[in-house]
């Protein structure tokens, strides 16, 4: 391996993938190239304190040391526009062309576009960078009337941060339900209701039809149905699209982000693609998936890296999420698409609760507001393959415990250890 390892893409997977190359012992050339001018950082507080605070800097995912120490070339404000397969090279906007012996593509996603009337006016703003971040930081120290468009975890996590530094907020949802394409509807509720209560109006099965300006500035938008709504700030967080045209214009398979196998190899062998942009067959259910969470992100890096070095282990990480919504901690473990039974353990009312998901009577994922003491045994009995008894859930009287203690006392191979 003489030209080593070209890391596109400097977010929460590109860094770890660079970390976990040493870890495994590769001591070949390792650069990192990432289209942010900083260092990078952590994606998760943005929207949970940064934006309030305007004091609150950048957590950084890694000193600046690591980098040198780790002999990693850490090239920032690259832009990577051409990659090449065939030559094993990559081209960056600078100029700059780089030979490689094996690729690892983390590009990431970006925030999707609200494509409707008025969308291009100052003060329409999405949330995924530390520069977005800052603009949304700067904007809301001076506006009252905040509208954000999308209830997924985005918008949900800066209406709690915004109503919690009294702003004016409403939320608009088009679905029927807050979160609907990733908690229980229990969950949905238990949330829409806490958020009504610190002050958010929630709106679902609504959107945003047109957006109204005045002087270039965003000043109102128009519900579909048919309401004004004051508005200095509109926040659009409606999903994100992965950043495959690199991966796409090189010819690689591409099937809602890069198609990759158990190792996260794409199409093309010496290329790998981890985090937001990787598709793949997920372990657990047999269905493909493209997941967005810090988790994914690292646990792919981790995998990538040792493919690279040569072990030949599958992907097998127990997905976990989490969010912070004002008072409530979300965490979530395991995949519940084609949940058929779902057990409420704990209660809503003391804002502490777990929805355990069952599908043709097996467990498949567990979602805590305020448990992590669920959470935890949630992952460790995902990792385990234990399903509990669904009376032993709804029992709720720290029996579960047991209950997996006992199972894998009974293993003749425990395999207990693999944590997500
Ligand atoms: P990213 O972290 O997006 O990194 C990709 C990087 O590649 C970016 O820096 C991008 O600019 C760069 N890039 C793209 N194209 C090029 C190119 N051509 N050349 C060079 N560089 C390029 N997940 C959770 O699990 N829990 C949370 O609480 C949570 N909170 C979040 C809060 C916010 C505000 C946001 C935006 C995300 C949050 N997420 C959370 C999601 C999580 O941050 C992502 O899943 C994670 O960042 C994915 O990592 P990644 O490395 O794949 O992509
Ligand atoms: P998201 O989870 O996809 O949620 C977007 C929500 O907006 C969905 O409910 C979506 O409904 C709805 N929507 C779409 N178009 C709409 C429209 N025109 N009008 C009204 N509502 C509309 O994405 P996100 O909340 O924007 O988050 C972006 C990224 O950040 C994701 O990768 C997310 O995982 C990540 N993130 C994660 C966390 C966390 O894990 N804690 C926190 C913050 C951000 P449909 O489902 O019908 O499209």
């Amino acid at each position: 391996m003489k030209n080593g390892v070209v890391i596109i893409g400097a977010g929460h997977a590109g860094v770890q993938a660079a970390a976990s190359l040493r870890d495994e012992g590769y001591d070949g050339p390792v650069r990192l190239i990432g289209d942010e001018a900083e260092l990078p950082y952590h994606k998760p507080p943005l929207s949970k304190t940064f934006i309030k605070d305007v004091d609150a800097r950048p957590q950084i995912l890694r000193a600046d040391s690591f980098y040198s120490g780790a002999g990693v070339d850490l090239l920032l404000g690259e832009r990577a526009i051409r990659l090449d397969p065939a030559a094993g090279r990559l081209e960056l906007a600078s100029g700059a062309s780089l030979a490689y012996d094996k690729a690892i593509l983390a590009t990431g996603a970006r925030p999707r576009v609200l494509a409707i009337e008025g969308g291009l006016l100052a003060g329409v703003l999405s949330l995924r960078s530390i520069a977005d971040a800052r603009a949304i930081r700067v904007l809301a120290a001076t506006v009252e009337d905040v509208v954000i468009l999308g209830g997924g975890f985005i918008g949900l996590e800066i209406a709690a941060t915004l109503v919690a530094s009294r702003r004016r907020v409403t939320v608009v949802e088009a679905q029927d339900r807050l979160l609907a394409r990733v908690v229980a509807p229990a969950i949905s509720a238990h949330v829409a209701g806490r958020l009504a209560a610190s002050g958010v109006r929630v709106m679902t099965r609504t959107t945003v039809s047109r957006i109204e300006g005045d002087d270039g500035h965003v000043s109102a938008v128009i519900t579909s149905a048919g309401e004004r709504i004051a508005a200095r700030m509109l926040i659009v967080g409606i999903g994100v699209v992965p950043n495959v045209e690199l991966a796409a214009d090189a010819g690689l398979a591409i099937a809602n982000g890069i198609r990759v196998d158990g190792q996260l190899r794409s199409s093309a062998p010496n290329i790998f693609a981890i985090g937001d942009i990787a598709s793949y067959r997920h372990w657990l259910t047999g269905g493909d998936v493209r997941l967005e969470s810090v988790q994914n992100a690292t646990d792919h890096a981790k995998l990538a890296a040792r493919a690279i070095v040569g072990h030949g282990d599958s992907y097998a990480a127990v997905p976990w999420f989490w969010s912070d919504i004002g008072d409530m901690k979300l965490q979530m473990v395991g995949l519940t698409g084609g949940s058929d039974r779902q057990i409420v353990s704990g209660e809503p009312t003391d804002n502490r609760f777990s929805v355990f998901h069952y599908k043709g009577g097996r467990l498949i994922g567990v979602e805590s507001v305020n448990r992590p003491a669920d959470h935890m045994l949630g992952r460790r009995m995902l990792a385990a393959g234990f399903s509990p008894s669904p009376e032993v859930v709804a029992a709720g009287d720290g029996s579960l415990k047991a209950a997996l203690a006992a199972w894998q006392a009974a293993q003749p191979h425990p395999d207990s250890g693999r944590d997500g």
